[in-house]
């Protein structure tokens, strides 16, 4: 068997490739699994206009293949392929694909979370193109435009005050007669002038050629369909951060986000580090999880130091 690497590095978004190009640099010669899904969540959406250093904004593809070339660029070792099982118990970790084992002192986990889909027949065809899973990153474009919210927790009214700031109107779509948020949230998206909600109703799909242009609703309680007349849909049902593959290995919290120690990126697992939104359901940005990408490759090269 072949000596294992200093590191392995698992998720191919901001968080694995920033942890990538610093370890590279450290000259750990990093072994990265991408996934099949390289480049993480912003492949799948359009302008960002928040990732600093970009005065114009860039394509969220873009953004991604730079930061890849860039962990290339210093030695990155870059593999598009989904890990299927980690064994992460002992000091030498191993780290397996359907049909090869790789071995290493320590581990970065980078797998991201997945935002929940309602599965909208067209919900994923418009995703970019006014349907959108996150308020901080989308609400500038939606400037007095009419806006639906979907969903009844603390995010979904959090996402609907944030984006009054921008809209014209947030209409709060809610499948039951009362919400799941804290009361303190209630009163405060009851207090706001902007919102306004529609109880007992569950959205059946986005119309819409190239951009929003409304969403289909039916009402629980009489079954009728109607059309609410929007540009922008913000679906707010919640995340489930990717911890399949480290199930039983390192601690979860109860929302299944990995659990790590204080500021640091470590787990509570000897050599195994974790970063991005895996670990974080308070920001979940890319600046955010690049920069937490970036303390799991400190650490890392903290922990291989001491180790001698
Ligand atoms: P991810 O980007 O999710 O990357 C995780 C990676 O791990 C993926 O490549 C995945 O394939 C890989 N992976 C998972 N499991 C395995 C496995 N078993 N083996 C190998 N690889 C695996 N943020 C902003 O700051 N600005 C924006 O404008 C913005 N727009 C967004 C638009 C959309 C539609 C979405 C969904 C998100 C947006 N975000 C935006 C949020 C941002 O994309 C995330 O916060 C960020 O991508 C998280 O980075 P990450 O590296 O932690 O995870």
């Amino acid at each position: 068997m072949n000596s294992p690497r200093d590191v392995i590095i698992i998720g191919g978004g901001p968080a694995g490739y920033t942890a990538a190009i610093y370890t590279a640099r450290a000259n750990l010669h990093p072994l990265v699994f991408e996934g099949t899904q390289y480049g993480g969540a912003l492949m799948q959406t359009t302008e960002v206009e928040n990732f600093p250093g970009f005065v114009e904004g860039i394509q969220g593809p873009e953004l991604m293949d730079t930061l890849r070339k860039q962990a290339e660029r210093y030695g990155a070792e870059l593999i598009a392929r989904d890990v299927s099982t980690v064994d992460l118990g002992d000091e030498i970790k191993r780290v397996s694909t359907d049909d090869r084992q790789y071995t290493a002192k320590t581990v970065v986990l980078a797998m991201g979370s997945a935002y929940r889909a309602l599965g909208m027949p067209n919900e994923k065809r418009l995703s970019g193109h006014g349907v959108s899973w996150c308020a901080t990153c989308d609400g500038f474009f939606f400037r007095d435009q009419h806006i639906a919210v979907i969903g009844g927790g603390d995010s979904a009214l959090e996402e609907a005050m944030f984006l009054t700031r921008f809209a014209a109107s947030v209409t709060v779509i809610h499948r039951r007669d009362t919400l799941k948020a804290s009361k303190i949230m209630q009163e405060r998206a009851f207090a706001n002038s902007k919102i306004r909600f529609l109880w007992n109703s569950v959205a059946e799909d986005v119309i819409g050629v190239e951009q929003v242009a409304g969403l289909v609703v039916r009402d629980t309680a009489t079954d009728q369909l109607s059309t609410l007349r929007v540009t922008g849909v913000f679906i707010a049902i919640g995340h489930d951060p990717r911890n399949e593959l480290v199930h039983g290995q390192v601690a979860l919290d109860d929302a299944g986000y990995v659990l790590t120690e204080g500021r640091t990126s470590r787990t509570p697992v000897s050599g195994v580090f974790a970063c991005g939104d895996l670990v974080d359901h308070t920001y979940r940005q890319a600046i955010t999880a690049a920069g937490s990408g970036c303390s799991a490759a400190l650490d890392v090269e903290r922990y291989l130091a001491a180790a001698g």
